[in-house]
């Protein structure tokens, strides 16, 4: 695993089922507990796949490809393993589908590629710094008066969602703007 002080998982309750794949989970109710990579290794790629506009791209996400986001994913699927087995969850808590046991790693990242689902971020496409879209004022290099201000200027993934980063780089811009 990377060594990092950073957090590295996020562990997500939701106070409702989410569906499996053929959906019977949101149909019987429940809930659901959820961990991942907060900053994974793993990178995919998109691929042009004809010369018209309505060529639809393919993407090849590339999810848990490295050994540190295998490790994170199977870290945090133990530890709410072990949350879920102590009380007081343990008295209420069943699980609706057979799972693997904390131990079986393999099993864990067959299971989430099978049957997981994401909740990526998506930012940084016009990423601040060196080389990056926008100079550190978060005007478009090369321009005086354009300025991007959202999520697209994060040169690096947060470690926490993106929503109150977001907030804050509006508020700077209207700072800077306003001078
Ligand atoms: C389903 C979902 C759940 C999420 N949950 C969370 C969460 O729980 N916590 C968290 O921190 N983050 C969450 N996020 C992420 C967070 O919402 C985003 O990171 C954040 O909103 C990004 O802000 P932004 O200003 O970059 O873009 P946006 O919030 O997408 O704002 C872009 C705005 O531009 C407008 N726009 C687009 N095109 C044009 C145009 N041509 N002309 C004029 N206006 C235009 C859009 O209508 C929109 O209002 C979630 C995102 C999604 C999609």
């Amino acid at each position: 695993m990377r060594p990092t002080r950073a957090v590295d998982t996020e562990v997500s309750y939701y106070p409702f089922a989410v569906p499996g794949p053929d959906g019977n989970q949101a149909r019987i109710g429940g809930a659901a507990v959820g961990s991942y990579p907060r900053s994974p290794t793993s990178t995919g790629s998109i691929h042009i796949t004809g010369p018209r506009s309505k060529d639809t791209p393919r993407l090849v996400p590339g999810y848990l490809a490295t050994d540190h986001d295998r490790a994170v994913l199977v870290a945090g699927y133990a530890r709410i393993r072990a949350v879920m087995a102590a009380d007081p969850f343990a008295t209420v808590a069943k699980d609706v589908a057979p799972l693997p046991d904390p131990s079986d790693a393999d099993s864990i990242v067959r299971l989430s590629l099978d049957h997981g689902s994401v909740l990526n971020h998506q930012a940084g496409t016009c990423a601040l710094g060196p080389g990056g879209a926008v100079e550190d004022d978060l005007r478009v290099r090369n321009t005086n008066r354009l300025r991007v201000a959202d999520a697209s200027v994060m040169p690096t993934l947060t470690t926490g969602n993106t929503a109150a980063p977001s907030m804050a780089i509006g508020w700077v811009a209207g700072g800077l703007i306003l001078g």
